[in-house]
């Protein structure tokens, strides 16, 4: 990683520094909009100073060479960092002190152990429990890989393995330093959430005589909403702009061996460029299943992470609901099973499948010969609520859009936001209708994360369980 001695830096202290920098890489495209946008916010006057709240950031950029992740196409590592990769705090606290802390990182995915260590050093050093701090991703495929993650996608020698894992134990530093820099940062504010929507994302799930490929399916289910919370000191200056979207980010495809956040790090950079000391926090959301398009170009790329951006600005410049009341938080794991497996289809799988599957094989037979087949995960399910105001569900694994649609239905009163891609990203995480249909989601995508096969179908219902006990937990309103 390329990082300075000065591990991290707040919005008060060197950030600023950091952003100038960034300023003279993307001059600045909405001259405009930075007086007007200030001038309204301040007009506006938002809610009453409920909360307050801390900003910092850490870079993550890797140092090359380094193996991007995402795609198995890849063979070799990348060449040129295009935009660096940040990993970004918000904290929160009610006026009763108790606490939340998002964190948004520009990568693929955090493995579940790593994630386990950050919130357990973060519970230890700050006390703030696992329930209250949520780890997402932005699921850039032009980031590094983050070990063990997707390890069946590469065949490493042993450097390359000794950079990933140094990669790992760094980050793991910095994440926890980010969150302790967001909490000393705390200071009164207001907090105000809206919607908007953007239209580059579609079903990528695409029906064709021998099955479903990864392509477009424009009638397939989407969620285009854009939900966004916005952060502002008493006088009304935006601090931060925590927003989502639900569709992957692979704009950039497997032929691009840059670095690159794609459209939530154009999107988030963006932002940051035209509200002077905000800082931008991307959170993916349930967009397993989707895709950006068009995609394919560096201009792509810039096209829609600028149209969301520009989305979000309309949101932050327009009324907004005031968040009021405590913030409540739950947190629970539960298993979710595997189809049956044994180990005769592994020996096989270890003869005549592609390499990836020869690899998964070979983790699968491992497993056996240890006495511990893979027979279900401990799948991560959290809900964050700010007074009746705004509801964070943060889910583990690729969540298929069906989960934030179901989701939001069920709790019609909620002003329900459904992330995926949250403390442990270990593979898709089908609804029963895309476990029943098959296809890269349901069945192949289980090979590159080293998983036995599909789930069983009842994946759905157990996780939907899962969340509405962390809702009641948390509060929310069943129902109606
Ligand atoms: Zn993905």
């Amino acid at each position: 990683m390329t990082l300075p001695s000065e591990l991290f830096r707040t919005r008060n202290s060197g950030i600023h520094e950091s952003t100038m920098k960034l300023h003279r890489m993307f001059p600045p495209r909405w001259a405009g909009f930075i007086a007007a946008g200030w001038a309204l916010v301040l007009a506006i006057g938002a809610g009453a100073v409920e909360y307050k709240a801390g900003v910092a950031r850490v870079p993550i950029t890797p140092d090359l060479p380094c193996w991007l992740s995402g795609f198995a196409a890849r063979n070799h590592p990348a060449v040129e960092v295009a935009m660096p990769l940040w990993a970004k705090a918000l904290a929160l606290e009610d006026r009763q002190g108790r606490r939340a802390v998002f964190v948004s990182t520009d990568l693929i995915g955090l493995p579940g152990a790593l994630s386990d260590e950050v919130a357990a050093r973060v519970q230890r050093e700050f006390g703030i429990e696992r329930a209250r701090l949520v780890l997402n991703s932005t699921h850039t495929h032009s980031g590094p890989a983050v070990h063990p993650n997707l390890s069946v996608m590469f065949d490493w020698g042993p450097e390359d393995q000794r950079r990933a894992e140094e990669y790992a134990n760094e980050l793991r530093e910095r994440l926890v330093q980010v969150v302790g820099a967001a909490l000393r940062d705390l200071a009164p504010a207001r907090l105000d959430a809206g919607h908007g929507w953007a239209t580059f994302a579609m079903n990528r799930r695409q029906f064709v005589t021998n099955g479903i490929r990864n392509g477009l399916n424009p009638s397939g289910p989407f969620d285009h909403d854009v939900p966004v919370l916005r952060v502002a000191s008493p006088g009304g200056a935006v601090r931060a702009v925590l927003f989502g979207y639900a569709c992957h980010n692979t704009t950039l495809v497997a032929t691009s061996y840059r670095v690159h956040g794609d459209y939530a790090g154009v999107a988030q950079r963006e932002i940051e460029q035209n509200i002077p000391n905000a800082t931008a926090l991307f959170f993916i959301l349930c967009g397993a299943d989707q895709n950006a398009q068009p995609r394919g170009t560096i201009e792509l790329v810039e096209k829609h992470g600028q149209a969301l951006a520009a989305e979000v600005r309309r949101v932050i410049e327009n009324p907004m609901q005031p968040v009021r009341g405590p913030i409540r938080a739950a947190h629970t794991t539960c298993p979710l099973a595997f189809a049956p497996h044994d180990r005769a289809q592994f020996e096989q799988e270890r003869q005549t499948g592609s390499v990836f599957a020869q690899r998964r094989a070979a983790l699968m037979l491992a497993a056996y010969d240890q006495g511990a087949p893979a027979r279900e995960i401990a799948y991560p399910i959290q809900a964050v609520r700010l007074g009746r105001d705004f509801t964070l569900v943060a889910l583990g694994g690729e969540v298929v859009v069906d989960y934030a649609l179901r989701i939001k239905r069920s709790y019609p009163r909620e002003n329900m936001v459904v992330a995926g891609y949250s403390h442990d990203v270990m593979g898709y995480i089908p609804s029963q209708r895309i476990l029943r249909e098959g296809g890269y989601e349901a069945v192949e995508s289980m090979i590159y994360y080293g998983q036995p096969g599909p789930f069983q179908p009842d994946v759905e219902e157990r996780v939907m369980k899962g969340v509405d006990r962390v809702l009641v937990d948390a509060g929310a309103a069943r129902r109606r």
